[in-house]
């Protein structure tokens, strides 16, 4: 077993997964071929958003939201310490300092409650991340960025998919950010990621910087870096589209099934009743978390803790904020993500709850 079966979603895709690559490798463009244009003209769609600009990963789609943003040394930007490091590097990476809030209990998201106490001169942004794929109190986040003139950057590289109040997560502020890496809810084969925007200036400022700040081919007039998702990530993501609202009903159902065997003995991240989630990870936050991930193990179970060290606690990143996290330093105590897919047995889910319940003691 794994944590994401990617295996059984290419067999099922195979023929127009093998097609699609077949067409660019016969077209030749390589870089910025048709299939770019066409997936970002989907994705907009999808997610409502007016434009997708592809990038060469999530993180390169935080740093270009951030540059087109014009955040610089001597800023700050507000963010969760609770998540991938990505979320804070990008904001490092962009010469500013990532400033920590902590985390809600139950979601294990930014804390809108906590942020006005934390905004300052310097603050630029908010980058809220929509953690395990559910999105963060987005409503609560956006009227506190209005006061203070602040722009909203949503993290959503798990979140791709998901809905906040009927709209969706990539649409739900200044910029939303996703990722393609392949255990995401919605991959591609290495690395790919994008960023929506329906502010037109935002849009056309993070084409630029994608391809070296160019406004036209050798004219730079922004500093930009090499960003650019490939052709053929963008054909491999178009082909898996297709079937991706069916997936996402079979990840729904797993988690379902998840919740009903939890339900009242194991503490689980279930969303809200205003949201969905994509469980772009499923994690509970047992009792005993050793002897749940020990049990696991020897019945040959993979899981995984995300995460197990917050960020304002990483060795290269201890020193930027000392403000403490102590709700983010419980949950690296305690959270246990579970295989999860669309392609997970409700079968085998149950037999992961029972392993999970019986070495908690419940
Ligand atoms: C995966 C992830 C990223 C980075 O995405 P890449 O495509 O791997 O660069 C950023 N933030 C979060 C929360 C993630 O889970």
């Amino acid at each position: 077993m794994e944590m994401t079966d990617l295996k059984a979603q290419y067999r099922l895709l195979r023929a127009p997964i093998d097609a699609a690559v077949r067409r660019v490798l016969e077209h030749g463009q390589y870089i910025m071929g048709p299939e770019v244009a066409e997936l970002e003209r989907r994705l907009a769609d999808y997610t409502g958003a007016r434009h997708c600009v592809t990038a060469a990963s999530g993180t390169e789609a935080l740093l270009i939201a951030l540059m087109a943003l014009d955040v610089r040394p001597g800023d700050e930007v507000i963010t969760t310490p609770f998540s991938f490091i990505a979320t804070a590097e990008a904001i490092v990476l962009a010469g500013a300092r990532p400033v920590f809030v902590d985390v809600e209990p139950g979601s294990a998201n930014l804390d809108a409650a906590r942020i006005a106490a934390r905004v300052g001169p310097r603050t630029r942004a908010i980058m809220p991340v929509s953690l395990y794929g559910q999105p963060a109190d987005m409503d609560a986040i956006n009227a506190i960025a209005l006061e203070h003139g602040l722009a909203v950057i949503e993290d959503a590289a798990q979140s791709f998919g998901a809905a906040y109040r009927g709209r969706r997560s990539c649409n739900l502020s200044t910029i939303g950010c996703t990722s393609f890496f392949p255990s995401k809810p919605l991959g591609c084969y290495g690395d790919g990621g994008a960023a929506f925007t329906s502010d037109d200036a935002l849009a056309q400022a993070m084409r630029e910087i994608r391809v070296h700040g160019q406004a036209r081919r050798y004219h730079h007039t922004r500093v930009g870096v090499g960003g650019r998702m490939d052709t053929l990530q963008c054909a491999i993501v178009l082909a898996k589209l297709d079937l991706f609202a069916q997936e996402l009903a079979a990840r729904q159902r797993v988690a379902n099934r998840y919740e009903r065997l939890f339900a009242g003995r194991v503490a689980t991240f279930a969303p809200r009743p205003d949201r969905t989630s994509v469980y772009a990870q499923y994690t509970i936050a047992p009792r005993n978390r050793a002897a749940v991930q020990a049990a696991l193990q020897l019945a040959g179970i993979p899981s995984a803790v995300h995460y197990p060290v917050p960020i304002h606690r990483q060795p290269a990143y201890a020193g930027m904020d000392q403000a403490g996290c102590p709700r983010a330093d419980q949950l690296a105590q305690r959270v246990l993500s579970l295989p999860m897919g669309p392609y997970l047995a409700e079968a085998a889910a149950e037999r992961i709850a029972g392993i999970v319940l019986a070495a908690d003691g419940r």
